[in-house]
């Protein structure tokens, strides 16, 4: 483990995702990280990917312990800022809300919807601070991840709103005819208040939005099954993390001054940006 002290510059980019993306990081070291919002899901992985710096930390924990509702993303994004991260990517398995997106397509979602319910969705517990989150994912990064997608093969969805979910049951097949009628796209039970947290501490963060399955509303038969969800997710996580190491390499050295990185502008923030 690397000492404290010596964490304020370890990664400019991370990935937050599955276990699966362990074995793409080379020369890497485990940096353990406290915050005034606890641990996080686990030590974060430091290392390198297509040449640049980049830190890993698995959502669940690497044993998969913390179920959705219950994964501390208010210290996940802030350890990963405290370490020099200003830009995420964020690979997720989602339920695809419409027969045209089917298992294995890749969707860069550029919508999102709240319906969670449990969680602590801000860092901003006093003063008046309220973020734009007009446009919830980082406009810089989705077009070079759409390009890279292309290039790779992948024949990408270039837009999608999600639905996030308290979760951690799937939806009944009325809630989930009722967000596609609401010509929502995509279902998933980890992208708020990730998306949104990150956005409080001026990050940019983009999805890459892995379809597993077809939720309740538009397949025929019994409903989502977690089986189901976790073979089309081992069955793509190879292709997916080339895509994200290929992502890394084509992302500019130095982010661009963009609304993610002017997210809090004009605001007084009640304490100060790790
Ligand atoms: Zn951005």
């Amino acid at each position: 483990m690397a000492d404290l002290a010596s964490t304020a510059d370890l990664a400019s980019i991370a990935v937050v995702g599955g276990s699966g993306f362990y074995e793409f990081i080379d020369h890497a070291e485990q940096v353990k990280i406290d915050t005034p919002f606890g641990a996080p899901s686990d030590p974060i992985t430091v290392g390198e990917v297509s040449g640049r710096s980049v830190a890993f930390l698995p959502r669940h924990g690497r044993d998969h312990r913390f179920p959705p509702h219950k994964i501390p993303y208010r210290a996940n994004m802030w350890a990963l800022r405290s370490i020099g991260v200003r830009r995420v990517l964020a690979p997720t398995a989602v339920g695809s809300l419409t027969s045209v997106y089917g298992p294995g397509t890749l969707v860069i979602p550029d919508q999102l919807v709240d319906r969670t319910r449990t969680r602590e969705a801000t860092y901003f517990d006093e003063g008046a601070c309220h973020v734009p989150f007009a446009d919830p994912y980082c406009p810089s990064i989705r077009p070079v991840t759409i390009a890279t997608a292309r290039e790779q093969g992948w024949v990408p969805a270039r837009s999608g709103t999600l639905v996030v979910i308290e979760g951690p049951r799937f939806s009944s097949r009325a809630e989930s005819q009722w967000f596609a009628a609401q010509g929502w796209t995509l279902v998933g039970m980890t992208g708020h208040p990730e998306a949104v947290l990150a956005r409080e501490l001026a990050l940019c963060y983009t999805p890459l939005a892995l379809v597993t399955d077809l939720d309740a509303g538009v397949e025929e038969g019994a409903g989502v099954t977690q089986a189901e969800v976790f073979k089309v997710f081992a069955a793509n996580i190879k292709r997916l993390r080339d895509l994200v190491a290929t992502i890394i390499a084509a992302l500019p050295e130095e982010r661009e001054d963009d609304l993610c990185a002017h997210a809090l502008d004009g605001i007084t923030l009640p304490f100060d940006l790790p």
